[in-house]
């Protein structure tokens, strides 16, 4: 079975996704360099009830930003650190946070982010239990795998990272592994904060890396969410004893290279394979 490869939709091989903190004012513009470019982003919220998700006028993001394939993700109702508090404080604050971005835009939140970066062990477990299915670090990895502990979601890179652009010239040639007849499809995820561009004064090199990394068929533009659940998908498939017949039990259409040939697998479907 290990000459059989996740593809993403389509049978693209490279699949790219953003993930912004805090709910600012600047989101508006960034959304708007996103959309311009075909990108996808996981926008991190903080709030406590549904008046006082984002920093923003929230009709203005629902109008936006949801229409346009973008996600909200939790980041804690209070920014607070959450290696740091006890037990019922990190509950409360994710529950509350959770509650108020699902009363507010209508949708099942589970994905997160980390305020400050802080989380251990125990953090992951209580998450867990509050029914969030990933949550980004701000560890940089310079890798573009697919992750595999999707509660401590390490991202490729930063957009302050000196080597932004060799990453992304790296990862659009395939990664490291696109000369190889077998390979594993590749991830490039960003993170940051908005308001960075204000401070910095620097959204043209954000401007710069969409239009450069956006717009390609070979790409994959999708939300945390989404390259989450179809990670998901792909992991259920199941595998006759023999490896010739694979099912998709999930409402996924998954897509494959079985030795090197590409296999639709159809939501609820079975699939005979053949070398
Ligand atoms: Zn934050």
């Amino acid at each position: 079975m290990s000459y059989a490869f996740m593809r993403f939709p389509h049978f693209k091989e490279l699949a790219f996704t953003l993930s912004y903190d805090d709910g600012v004012p600047a989101d508006k513009r960034l959304a708007e360099i996103f959309n311009k470019n075909g990108l996808k982003c996981t926008f991190n919220l903080n709030g406590e009830t549904a008046d006082t998700v984002g920093r923003y006028p929230i009709e203005e993001v629902k109008k936006t930003y949801l229409p346009a394939g973008h996600e909200v993700a939790l980041h804690g109702a209070c920014h607070y650190s959450l290696g740091e508090i006890p037990d019922t404080v990190l509950i409360d604050n994710i529950m509350k946070n959770r509650k108020a971005l699902e009363e507010c835009f209508g949708v099942v939140v589970t994905g997160s982010a980390y305020a400050n970066g802080s989380y251990d062990d125990r953090v992951v477990e209580l998450l867990k239990t509050c029914g969030v299915t990933y949550a980004r670090t701000i560890r940089s990895t310079h890798s573009f795998e697919i992750p595999e502990d999707w509660l401590r979601l390490h991202p490729t890179c930063h957009h302050k990272d000196p080597q932004l652009m060799e990453l992304a010239e790296t990862f659009l040639k395939g990664g490291n592994k696109r000369h190889f007849f077998y390979h594993r499809p590749q991830l490039f995820y960003l993170w940051g904060h908005s308001y960075e561009f204000d401070n910095d004064d620097n959204w043209q090199l954000i401007e710069d890396f969409c239009a450069f990394i956006g717009g390609r068929e070979d790409v994959w533009y999708a939300t945390n969410g989404e390259i989450y659940e179809y990670v998901q998908a792909y992991n259920a498939l199941q595998y006759s004893a023999d490896g010739h017949l694979v099912k998709n039990p999930t409402a996924i259409d998954v897509y494959i290279h079985y030795f090197g040939k590409p296999y639709k697998i159809c939501a609820g479907e079975t699939v005979r394979l053949e070398k």
